[in-house]
């Protein structure tokens, strides 16, 4: 818990950092901050729009506070844990919210064959992560194995407004997804209010509307996932565009001595290792949020074919190794700006591997 807030902190620092310029001129606060869904929220606005700050954060507060309430797998009487705990039994009647939400990650487990799984929670808990207790040594094949029964994204029926586990035992977890959805809600509702130029961030997932102040692209720094105070790069965001990551260092536990993330692969129920970071720039953050957890799991390689079909979604990963290297896809590459101390570490993934500059 301490690592997650002292995260959080690190995260606001980076973005207000980036921020920064276009605010301290300012006497009207262009940023409003809070937390929702156990993470950070912000909306930042320009000049133009700073007197309907107080409003566009109350619209998109409220809404996070909605979607927390329905998709949470924390609060015992969410739509989710109903869901949770009717598997096996009877279908659940959800929101449309959720509905959307769940269709999505059918969605986005079937784009990457399975590797973002909406049904992931049992292992991810047996790791230790989301309420379970931390294993005091690495989990056996045959415990890991007998939890892979209890999760696929093929037994999570959706029909006539309601939702369905149908195997005892299963449980969802949008730990992955929701917070990439809600960003999208917001995104929707603030567009209808008439926002023109505005950031809406939760946790790391970010979609952008307009310009930042001057006329210029938003932007958003990607962290270096071997050191919380620095960025490896700068990614400009245009019109509509979102953005998240997912990283090795946001939560993990250590069994023994080695350190595993959250994230887990849902083909073999372990841990996934070897990755430290992902970015995706997409034209949704849902998609974003799904598709970085997503390409976590399944590599650079295996991504390259999946991203090469999807239009709009671009990706940056950082492997677990060193020294440090930045493998970014082309269209990613159009969005990125390396901070010189990485300039010679970034390589290109299409067509062919090649140094970028
Ligand atoms: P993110 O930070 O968006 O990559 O989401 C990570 C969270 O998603 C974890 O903390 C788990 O709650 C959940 N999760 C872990 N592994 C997977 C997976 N393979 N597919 C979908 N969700 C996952
Ligand atoms: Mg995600």
């Amino acid at each position: 818990m301490k690592h997650f807030v002292s995260q959080i902190i690190r995260e606001i620092v980076i973005i207000s950092l980036i921020c920064a310029q276009g605010c301290s001129r300012r006497k009207e606060p262009l940023k409003e901050t809070w937390l929702a869904m156990g993470t950070f929220a912000a909306i930042t606005v320009t000049d133009q729009d700073c007197e309907y700050l107080d409003k566009y954060a109350s619209a998109a507060r409220d809404l996070m506070r909605e979607l927390e309430n329905s998709l949470s797998m924390f609060k015992p009487d969410s739509e989710v844990s109903r869901i949770n705990q009717s598997a096996g039994e009877s279908p659940v009647l959800v929101s449309d919210y959720t509905l959307e939400v769940l269709e999505l990650a059918r969605k986005y487990a079937e784009i990457s064959g399975g590797c973002f799984d909406p049904t992931i929670a049992p292992l991810v808990k047996i790791w230790g992560f989301n309420g379970g207790r931390v294993p005091d040594e690495p989990l056996d094949e045959t415990s890991v194995r007998s939890l892979l029964r209890c999760v696929g994204y093929g037994h999570l029926v959706l029909s006539g407004g309601s939702a369905y586990l149908d195997t005892p035992d299963m449980q969802l977890d949008l730990g992955g997804i929701a917070k990439g959805y809600a960003v999208d809600v917001c995104y929707r509702k603030l567009r209808e209010m008439k926002a023109e130029n505005i950031m809406i961030n939760l946790g790391g997932n970010i979609r952008c509307h307009g310009t930042s102040r001057g006329n210029k692209p938003w932007k958003v720094g990607v962290r270096n996932p071997f050191d919380p105070h620095s960025i490896v790069g700068t990614i400009s965001l245009t019109e509509g565009m979102a953005v998240a990551t997912s990283g090795n260092y946001e939560r993990f536990v250590t069994i023994g001595n080695e350190r595993y993330a959250h994230i887990i692969d849902p083909r073999t129920g372990y841990p996934v290792r070897g990755m430290a970071g992902v970015t995706v720039v997409s034209a949704s953050a849902v998609e974003a949020d799904a598709m970085s957890t997503a390409l976590f799991v399944l590599g650079i390689e295996e991504s390259q074919g999946i991203l090469n079909q999807m239009h709009d979604c671009h990706a940056l990963f950082i492997l677990d190794e060193q020294p440090l290297q930045i493998w970014v896809t082309h269209g990613f590459a159009q969005h990125f700006t390396p901070e010189p101390a990485f300039d010679n570490a970034v390589f290109e993934l299409e067509p062919s591997p090649s140094v970028m500059r």
